[in-house]
């Protein structure tokens, strides 16, 4: 008999949460950076081992909603935990033991699906500091999600709670989410990655043209930012940035398609985008379930 289920990681930002997604699917599906909020789209991954398949779901940060994008990100998030069959609550071992998920997520009730507490980079700690914390929480999956350390005995006890069921998705399946959606996502990954101080939280990525018909497969993608100001940040002295960004951009896409690709980079002026709930829905955000407070 096969097992089938869903498993929902969720976590404050920069818990790990991409790099742990990134470890059990083994592609780089999901993107992670050392900037908190990277993550603002649930991501779904599938893996299949032997006679077990999880459908994997990343969360964007449990925040609090402090304006449209992040309540959105909260709404994503907590309809994921909803759809779990089995919860991955992931804190950072660094800060000790974590509160329970209920309170830390403000739910009005405890989820439905069993939560298995995993605290992650086990690896960034003394002896000392491990033992301490293996007395604090007994119960939890002691993680490294960077060095795979523990992740052997966490999906074991994923497993152990997965409902027996026939498989979802073909075995061969990595996501169900598009490669257009990753290409975006990798363009964005690597504007956080190649810029610094404020801009990176005002970028978006939409793909206007993907064409895997052509070789190399044509793509036209759009950084979209929030003023002027930062177009030229992004742009660059004669578009030097830009065409650096774009290049190692194409070429982490070219991995995740496996095929040449021509990145035709462009950077747009979308006002307030954060701000304006048109835009979000245009850049294909989820928009907030939860009513205004
Ligand atoms: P998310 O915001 O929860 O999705 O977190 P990310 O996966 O983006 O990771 C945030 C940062 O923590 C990145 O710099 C990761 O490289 C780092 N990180 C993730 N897992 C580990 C780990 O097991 N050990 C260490 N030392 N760092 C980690
Ligand atoms: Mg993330």
């Amino acid at each position: 008999m096969t097992r089938a289920g869903i498993v929902t990681v969720v976590g404050k930002p920069n818990a790990g949460k991409s790099t742990l997604l990134n470890r059990l699917i083994g592609e780089k599906l999901s993107i992670t950076s050392e900037k908190p909020q990277s993550t603002r789209d649930r991501i779904v991954g599938i893996t299949t081992k032997d006679d077990v398949q999880m459908i994997v779901l990343d969360t964007p940060g449990l925040l609090e909603p402090r304006y449209e994008l992040q309540r959105s990100m909260r709404a994503t998030a907590r309809k994921a935990l909803d759809d779990a069959d089995v919860i991955v609550y992931l804190a950072d071992a660094r800060d000790g033991a974590p509160p329970p998920l209920r309170k830390a997520a403000e739910l009005d009730r405890e989820p439905r699906a069993p939560i298995i507490v995993a605290l992650n980079k086990v690896d960034a700690l003394t002896d000392h500091a491990r033992e301490a914390l293996r007395r604090d929480a007994p119960d939890a999956v002691h993680i490294s999600a960077l060095t795979g350390e523990g992740i052997h005995e966490l999906q074991q006890a994923i497993t152990a709670h997965l409902p027996e069921s026939p498989f979802l998705y073909p075995e061969d399946e990595i996501g169900t989410q598009s490669l257009r959606f990753f290409a975006s996502e990798l363009v964005r990954e690597t504007a956080l990655e190649q810029l610094q101080d404020e801009v990176p939280y005002s970028v978006a990525c939409g793909i206007e043209e993907f064409r895997e018909d052509r070789s190399p497969v044509y793509i036209r993608a759009v950084i979209y930012v929030e003023r002027e100001s930062q177009k030229g940040i992004l742009v660059g002295h004669q578009g030097a940035r830009i065409r650096e960004l774009g290049r190692a951009a194409r070429v982490k896409i070219e991995r995740l398609v496996r095929k040449p690709v021509y990145l035709d980079l462009w950077v747009k002026v979308l006002p307030n985008w954060r701000r304006n709930i048109h835009s979000l829905r245009r850049l294909g955000y989820a928009l907030p379930e939860e009513p205004r407070r």
